[in-house]
This record gives structure tokens, sequence and C-alpha cells, in this order.
């Protein structure tokens, strides 16, 4: 737990950040009598209008099943849907569509890798190589694989900064690794993890990589030729697009090799009795009937970003996220949780001894919305001898004024703890 973050001028918000707040329609509600202040968007983020019209227009004009039908609704769905992976694939700057699957989210998409790649890979005396500030989605499915298995979960820990410790990641970067994967930006801290030179070392040693982007995706560009990693997750909730819809990325070559994931419909060649074949991918791993709008809207919801500007994003948001944790830091009760060189996204702290619940309640009668809890990282909770923490999480659409309000906020709430 740190509190060294400067002081910082207020941020100018850029005219096409107050432009494109006014597409969310549902910034402009109330909670509770009081101006909405949606600070949890790294639980999910807010649906620009572009985005809501999309699914409407899917369900209105084109909606019908999709890689299947000969009328011209299923041919126009179907485009539309093909037409959101390239608009993936292009976002990402993947070389080739193909190697965008579709699934509900980046949780699934660390389940497929785990069943499809890695399992039929992994013997007992391998490793799988994580860090100490994982999300529950990046912890769990390798668990359940070395519990299947026999390989063993290797950790790299964190440091109380919050920052990953590098020269233990030297060390536990062995030829036993078959698995490095790791968090971008985590959605606790705030840490942006510069995991270039990691995936790079690790691909030096032949070992695949997983990049869980959840938290980096809807906050900087990111490019997994430039990165090289071998998979890539996200999630479209997190992006501006809805639930239930998410992406794996994998380079073609490993995709080729691997096994599908679900059976069913839309994933086979031909199927008899005496055996079945499996389509290339990315349909070997796409059983059954998909969300068809969902990823239609995600494309939407990239092309909202892209037209935006990623670098206008990220540009605003470093700056904002300076002027929220050097305000928080300033709030004498109030401790962060970790003090990263470059934070995105999401600040977490303690207020005292209160409870993160009632900070979050107490907030949330004054049109507050934070999150309260482990947020899916307790490994990272209990490295730091907590049970929960409070978080505020931010997306381009938040303003210098919304921090300011969460500051009066916990001032006010400081005033009930002491
Ligand atoms: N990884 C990270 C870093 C996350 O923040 C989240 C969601 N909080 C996930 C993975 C899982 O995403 P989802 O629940 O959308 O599958």
């Amino acid at each position: 737990m740190s509190q060294t973050a400067k002081p910082t001028t207020v941020p100018t918000v850029p005219p096409a950040i107050v432009a494109a707040r006014e597409d969310f329609p549902i910034l402009r509600r109330s909670a509770h009598g009081k101006p909405l202040v949606y600070l949890d968007n790294a639980a999910s983020t807010q649906k620009p209008q572009q985005v809501i019209d999309a699914i409407t227009r899917y369900y209105e004009h084109e909606n019908a099943n999709i890689h299947r039908g000969v009328h011209l609704l299923s041919t126009e769905a179907t485009a539309a849907y093909e037409a959101a992976r390239g608009k993936v694939a292009r976002f990402l700057n993947a070389v080739d569509d193909s190697e965008i699957v579709f699934t509900r989210g980046a949780t699934e998409s660390i389940n497929l890798v785990a069943h499809s790649y890695l399992e039929p890979l992994l013997q007992p005396s391998d490793e799988i190589l994580i860090s100490h500030m994982e999300h529950h989605a990046n912890i769990v499915p390798w668990q359940l694989l070395a519990e299947r298995t026999g390989a063993k979960l290797k950790i790299i820990p964190v440091a109380d900064d919050g920052e990953l410790d590098l020269e233990t990641f030297d060390q536990l970067l062995t030829e036993r690794v078959k698995l490095f994967a790791i968090v971008h930006v985590s959605n606790a801290i705030g840490t942006v993890n510069d995991v270039k030179p990691l995936l790079a070392k690790a691909k030096a040693r032949g070992i695949a990589t997983l990049l869980d982007a959840a938290q980096s995706v809807q906050h900087m560009p990111v490019d997994v030729q430039d990165l090289g990693c071998d998979f890539l997750v996200f999630s479209g909730h997190k992006i501006f697009a809805p639930t239930g819809i998410g992406t794996l990325y994998g380079r073609r070559e490993i995709l080729d090799t691997m096994r599908p994931y679900q059976g069913g419909g839309d994933m086979i060649s031909r199927v008899s009795f005496s055996g079945t074949t499996y389509k290339p991918p990315p349909s070997r791993f796409e059983a059954g009937t998909p969300h068809i709008a969902g990823g239609i809207a995600l494309g939407f919801a990239l092309d909202y970003l892209s037209q935006l500007g990623l670098e206008t994003i990220h540009a605003y948001e470093s700056e904002l996220l300076a002027y929220a944790a050097s305000q928080l830091a300033a709030i004498p009760e109030l401790n962060l949780l970790g003090n990263p060189r470059h934070r995105s996204g999401a600040i977490s702290f303690t207020l005292q001894e209160a409870h993160p619940h009632d900070i979050g309640t107490i907030l949330d009668t004054e049109g507050i919305a934070i999150r309260a809890g482990h947020h899916c990282c307790e490994p990272l909770h209990q490295r730091f001898g907590l049970n929960a923490t409070a978080r505020a999480s931010f997306a381009f659409y938040n303003t210098p004024a919304e921090v300011d309000a969460l500051v009066v906020a916990l001032k006010k709430a400081a005033t009930l703890f002491a």
C-alpha cells in the first residue's frame, strides 16, 4: 500500500470526448436523485447509442440464423456477423480473420485454450506460469487443468507497489513452462504490465503465451503482431458492446493444431457414426448458434472506438487516472492498493477500518457507482493482507468533475468512520 502519487493539474477533456459522452444515453439518468457517476467500468462499460442501434437494427431487419440458410435474411446476418469478425481482426491487427474466434467472453476464451490447446500437450512435470495479480478467470481454468494433468501452476510475485517481480519471472521461466498467461492491465490495481519484453522472453524459450487483454483493449491500442502473443482474450461487455460475446485471438498456425472445444452444429465438416471431421479454425471452435447480435454489435463498438481513436482515449485517460490517483492519495484516511508506474482503468483503496461494502453503499446514495469486494482477485487481496477493497474504475466518458464528486463523497464517508 502506498500513496505517493504526485498532484496533477485538472485534465482538459478533448472536445471529441465531450461529444462522445453524449452518445451514452444511460449517463444522462440519475441514481437516488443525484446525477449518475458511473465508476464501475472495469466490471462492465456502458453502451453508446450506435451499439444499441446496431442490436435493434439486427433484430428489426436481419434476424436469422447464420452460416446455414440460403434465404436473404440468413445471408445478410451471416455477412454482418463475418464482417464483425473482420473488424475484430483489424482492431487487434491480426494477420487473418480466421484468427478470431467468437466466444462468450474472456473467461470462455481462456477455458477454450486450456481445453483445446494446452491439455493435450501437458505432462505431469510441466508448468503453467501466471502472476499473483490475475483475475480468477486466468487462475481457475489453469488450476482445473493442473488437477486433471498433474502439471503445476507457478506464480510470478507482485511487489508492494503493484508491479510484477521481474527477477523472479526470469527464474520461473524455465523449459518446464508450457504456457505463460499474463494480464495486460490489472483489474484491481490498474497496473499496466509492460508485457512485450515478457512475451518475447517466453517466445525465445519456445513457450506459448496468452495475454488477458480484458482490461486493456478499451483503454489503449493493442496490436497482437507487435506484442507477439500466441493468444489474446477480451470480453465485449467491457469494450462498450453487449454481454455474452467475446474474443479469442489465436495465431493461425496454433489454432490449426488445436482440438475442438465443444461439439455440435457448425463446427463440423462431415458427421457420420463411423467418424466425424471438423472445420478449420475459427469454425472448429464455434459449436452451435452464437450470439449473432452480440458479435455484430461488438463490431460496431470497435468501429466507434476506432473513429474516436484509441490514441486520443489513451492520452486523455492517462491524465484522468493520474488526476484521480493524486486526488484520492491526498485523502489522509484513504490507502491506495499499489502505486504502479503506469496505471489504467482502475484504482482500488481502503478507507481506514471501513468495510468496502459500506463505502460502496454510502457512495451509492450519492449517485456514485463503484465496486466493493475482491474483484475476482482473491489471491492478490490475500497478498496485501486484505479481504476486500473499494474500486473506482474509469472509461473515456468519465470526467474530472466526476473524480471531484468521488473525492467529495469519500471525504464525507471518512467523517462517518472517524
Ligand atoms: N480478466 C480480467 C482482467 C477481467 O477484469 C475480467 C472481468 N472482470 C475477466 C478476465 C473475465 O471477463 P468475463 O467475466 O467478461 O469473462
